[in-house]
């Protein structure tokens, strides 16, 4: 508990609350269980509320796509626990509160499908828990009244959208079923798979209660199954035991459970409120010399238009999903591009003229919709692309950026290299969640008479780097195009909705990131292409930043052989911590003593770096690692050709001398409509880095009115 947290030795597959501890039915017990009929959950979402409504649109949105053609069968194990273990492994990775499999009884099926459905003899079951609750006094509750249940659906639905898309993936076949529209009797299948208990012919977990939605995916691809649990009175008392306090088996705690719920609903889980604020981020920005940029210089998009030669350009298609469960992702996640504008309400509703206000309920919203942290800004005209994908010029439209972040996993990060099968997958899943819960929130605003817009990874208008950073929610890192979080690190995707609803902002951070990664060269040390510098910072196109080789990640996440896509840097930064109240004690002092002692930071720097190394942080933890390593070749999920198999390369040089990083300034771009391959020319690259200004020169020139170079 000092050095590791207790979730260290807790599989990802067990889930968050500790089942396992639960005793179980016998089989007789389970003979003379009362079955429920089935109904939808009493606590339906209120017709009329238009929060529930904008949920129920995607809710319908992820069914749709959850439609594919299975695909030829997969090399999967022939050990049904070791599948089973997958699929609840990416259930609970993907953020269930129970998942459970089991056979289905025929009896299960509601009538009419029985026949229909002889070959689909397995399920897994997902709950869901209803999103934390938000104060009267709060715009948000009212926002949220009769919504919670429709939002509890839809984040069920995401996830089985999901994984319904990576059994069929892997080659069988697979339906989904919620509580607005199944074929079978989602009570009973919670019994059966052993998630819920029967308490007063309500199906209720024992942990939360009926406080949840259900999905059930069943499949003709066998599984192992899970035992029933016995309906007796120790079931429900855990959840009241100091054991269940403290944390049984590696779960998390009836400690940490409590403090999330006893935050103020706009504060998230961690306290942010702790953090200095700053006038200005703690890395200069020169905003008059930050040029504009089109989407055509972004560098995924240069891999599109063949600028990195033809392997990137092909390969830059699949990337991202060439893992069965990335593959279910990317049906919604495109679905859900074509839902970014959308109409606007001509009244604007009287509830919406306190900026402070507002900004409290989008923050309490965001976080009851899934969101880890969430911050604002007034979004500055360079953070605006100048040109869409297309060439079409960008008219800079929205005044505030709502700016969210994603938790990208802890525990499944915590198994995975950062550049194995999972790796494309982690960000997936960030990108997903992200679109689905700025989508929610445009929608609903613009009903409500603000213009509003989800800036996603798949359609993003906006930089999202400078706003991360704008909104508070990090600083600048070594990693470059990256900011780094006090308590997440770098383990995080952002989403930003862009905005005219009046919101109050929030100031920049200072928790001394700069003296960390001055003293700091892990991620550098441990990326595969050597993409990150090992020197100062530089002054970049207005920004002063340690820029990274972009070039090179680029390629090689795009190329990776040995796995899909890479976030190694992420993965082995000493910040990519868990800091909640389960956490390690040196975790906890060392984030406190980070964010609140900062000029203790020259001596505990050092010594934090050192001893990161030194515990084996940033090393693979095999019992994290729940997925299967596949890969979709030519519709065909496969067993790669080799996996990424890595852990810390501590001796590795870090002069940086045998590493010299590229630099492609805004200015050597290719037009904003090229539609033609501009090559990058890697070698002209590395020699512009002598016509940067270094940060003192920069300012300097400043100084005496000179000319931006
Ligand atoms: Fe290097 Fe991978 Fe990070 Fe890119 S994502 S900088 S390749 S470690
Ligand atoms: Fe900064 Fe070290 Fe993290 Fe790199 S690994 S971003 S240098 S703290």
């Amino acid at each position: 508990m000092l050095v590791r947290d207790r979730a260290h030795q807790r599989g990802v597959e067990l889930g968050p609350y500790p089942l396992e501890a639960l005793p179980r039915a016998t089989k007789q017990a389970i003979a003379d269980t009362a079955v429920p009929a089935w109904q939808a959950p009493a606590r339906v979402s209120k017709a009329d509320s238009t929060l529930a409504a904008a949920a129920q649109f995607y809710t319908k949105l992820f069914a749709q796509c959850a439609t594919s053609t299975p695909a030829p069968r997969a090399p999967v194990p022939e050990d049904l626990q070791r599948r089973s273990q997958e699929l609840k492994g990416a259930a609970y990775y993907l953020d269930a509160a129970h998942a459970g499999i089991c056979q289905i009884p025929s009896h299960a099926w509601l009538a009419q499908d029985r026949a229909s459905a002889a070959d689909e003899k397995f399920a897994l079951i997902l709950w869901v828990r209803h999103g934390l609750p938000v104060e009267d006094d709060n715009l948000a509750s009212q926002w949220l009244n009769g919504a919670q249940d429709a939002i509890a659906a839809m984040r069920a639905l995401e996830i089985g959208a999901a994984i319904t898309g990576h059994i069929r993936a892997m080659g069988y076949n697979a339906s989904l079923h919620d509580s607005e529209d199944t074929r079978v009797n989602l009570h009973l299948l919670a019994l059966l798979a052993g998630i819920g208990v029967n308490r007063d012919a309500q199906i209720v977990s024992p942990f939360f209660g009926a406080d949840y939605a259900p999905v059930a995916v069943t499949t003709d691809y066998p599984l192992a199954v899970d035992t029933p649990l016995a309906n007796q009175p120790a079931t429900l008392q855990l959840r009241r035991s100091l054991r269940y306090w403290w944390g049984i088996n590696g779960a998390v705690s009836g400690r940490e459970h409590n403090r999330q719920r006893r935050r103020a609903s706009h504060l998230s889980r961690y306290p942010m409120e702790q953090v200095k604020r700053v006038a200005e981020p703690t890395t200069l920005i020169f905003a008059d010399e930050v040029p504009r940029v089109p989407k055509r210089a972004e560098f995924f998009q240069r891999a599109r238009s063949g600028d990195l030669g033809p392997k990137a350009q092909q390969e830059v298609k699949r990337f991202a999903f060439k893992h069965p469960l990335t593959d279910g992702m990317m049906y919604p996640l495109r679905a859900m591009v074509a839902h970014q504008d959308g109409n606007v309400a001509e009244a604007q509703e009287d509830q919406f003229g306190d900026a402070a206000a507002n900004a409290r309920a989008i923050k309490s919203l965001s976080y009851h919709l899934g969101a880890d942290l969430t911050g604002i800004c007034e979004i500055p005209p360079y953070a605006w692309y100048s040109h869409d994908a297309r060439g079409q010029a960008i008219v800079p439209r929205h005044k505030y950026a709502v700016v969210m972040l994603i938790d990208q996993g802890y525990d499944t990060m915590e198994g995975a290299s950062g550049d194995d099968w999972i790796s494309g997958c982690q960000s997936m899943r960030g990108y997903i969640r992200g679109a689905e819960i700025a989508g929610v929130m445009a929608e609903f605003l613009r009903k409500n008479g603000f213009e509003a817009r989800p800036q996603t990874n798949a359609d993003s208008q906006v930089l999202q780097i400078p706003l991360v950073l704008l909104a508070g929610l990090g600083e600048l890192s070594r990693i470059g195009e990256l900011v780094l979080n006090p308590y997440v690190g770098p383990r995080f995707k952002s989403v930003v909705l862009t905005t005219n609803l009046p919101l109050a902002v929030d100031q920049p951070i200072d928790f001394g990131l700069q003296q960390f990664c001055k003293r700091c060269f892990k991620c550098a040390r441990e990326c595969p292409v050597n993409a990150i510098p090992f020197g100062d910072k530089v002054m970049f196109n207005g920004y002063e930043i340690w820029k990274p080789d972009v070039e090179r990640c680029t390629r090689y996440r795009v190329t990776n052989p040995k796995g899909s896509a890479c976030g190694r840097c992420m993965k082995t930064c000493p910040l990519n911590k868990v800091v909640s109240a389960d956490g390690a004690w040196l975790h906890r002092i060392g984030t406190w003593l980070g964010v609140n002692a900062g000029w203790l930071k020259p001596v505990l720097v050092p010594l934090a770096v050192w001893l990161d190394d030194r515990l084996g942080y940033g090393k693979r933890n095999p019992l994290k690692r729940w997925w299967l390593d596949l890969e979709l070749r030519n519709g065909k999920a496969q067993i790669p050709r080799g996996t990424n198999e890595r852990d810390l390369d501590i001796h590795r040089d870090i002069s940086g001398k045998k590493s010299p990083v590229g630099y492609y300034h805004a200015s050597d771009m290719p037009a904003p409509d090229s539609h033609q391959a501009v090559p990058v020319d890697h070698k002209q690259a590395i020699k512009r880095g002598s016509l940067l200004e270094s940060v003192a020169q920069a300012r300097a020139r400043r100084a005496r009115r000179g000319a931006k170079p």
